[in-house]
């Protein structure tokens, strides 16, 4: 073998071991990646159930478990968190296969028995009743919707759930805050935590605190084996979207802002709102006495605002006369 054919050869080997070397770097850094992604998942739920007093010693918690990411999201951080919580609960995964068509009811109960994790499906064809009752073309999600609540209870009721646990995320709650606002003139958004309409259980969101990102990147961690949402036919809620994009846009434009109007869910100012049921306006006396967290009228709030902050978020808080 000549000089040039062993340094040609040479060379390849190099230009592998370096390709290797930055492949095995790249794998290395989505790892850890994951594993952040895994530890604020677990961090941010329990918060949400310290926070709320969502579970407590001895409950039995039903999972409702739709085939889709966050179910599966939720229902996968509630095991890692039963392991190390300190009161003991127990979880039971629930799905309600209500028959629509193409719905493959062979995934959940094989993920669950392998998953090792008590289970009940339920299966009531409300596909076929609402599909009766709701002339074409009309949306289907409210009757469908109620039928599925009443025979969750049910169900609750039958397997001694004492908590309902609910999928919906930060994202979820902040976009029905919206819809409510913009379509229904009121300030009302998804509570974290609530007594079920028909006052028999807790119904308990953990994931109020997790964004919809990590719950995508999460499921495609763990290779939840997700079934599509949209067998039923039905349309997308068009509203909920529009306000999903307008919360994505603002996020990119100013990072944080979602999380800020989380926390302002978190607190509120009935006497700084307008609504006569939260203050008693009508019978507002002053009192002769300062109070610093009183209300000031002719200054303008301080803020704290990010160092860096783009002129368009520059804003007066005083409304221009
Ligand atoms: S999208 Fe389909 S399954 Fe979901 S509530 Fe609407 S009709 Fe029911």
């Amino acid at each position: 073998m000549n000089d040039t054919a062993t340094w040609n050869e040479a060379a390849e080997t190099a230009t592998e071991s370096a390709a290797d070397a930055a492949e095995a770097q790249k794998k290395h850094k989505i790892e850890r990646e994951d594993r952040k992604l895994e530890k604020r998942l677990c961090r941010e739920v329990g918060r949400a159930i310290a926070d709320y007093n969502m579970i407590e010693e001895g409950d039995r918690v039903m999972v409702c478990l739709s085939g889709g990411k966050d179910s599966y999201g939720l229902l996968d951080i509630l095991l890692k968190l039963q392991k190390r919580a300190p009161v003991n609960f127990e979880l039971i995964a629930v799905n309600l296969d209500q028959k629509q068509p193409g719905f493959p009811d062979h995934i959940l109960p094989e993920y669950l028995k392998q998953l090792g994790v008590k289970f009940h499906i339920e299966t009531q064809d409300t596909y076929s009743i609402v599909k009766k009752v709701i002339p074409e073309g009309k949306t289907m999600c409210s009757l469908c919707s109620r039928l599925r609540r009443g025979i969750l209870y049910r169900v609750a009721k039958e397997l001694g759930c004492t908590k309902i646990a609910l999928g919906h995320h930060r994202d979820d709650i902040l976009q029905t805050f919206f819809l409510n606002m913009f379509f229904g003139a009121k300030l009302k958004g998804m509570p974290a935590k609530l007594v079920s309409d028909n006052g028999e259980f807790m119904v308990i969101r953990p994931l109020a605190y997790v964004p919809e990102k990590d719950l995508i990147r999460w499921a495609q961690v763990r290779e939840f084996p997700i079934i599509p949402c949209t067998l039923c036919g039905s349309q997308e809620n068009l509203q909920r979207k529009q306000i999903g994009n307008m919360l994505r846009e603002w996020e990119k434009k100013f990072p944080g802002r979602v999380e800020s109007m989380l926390g302002a869910l978190q607190n509120v100012v009935p006497s700084h709102l307008m609504d006569r049921q939260l203050h008693p306006f009508e019978t507002l006396r002053t009192t002769g006495i300062a109070d610093e967290n009183g209300d000031m009228v002719f200054d303008e709030e301080e803020l704290p605002l990010p160092a860096a902050l783009p002129t368009e978020q520059i804003i007066s808080l005083t409304p221009a006369r």
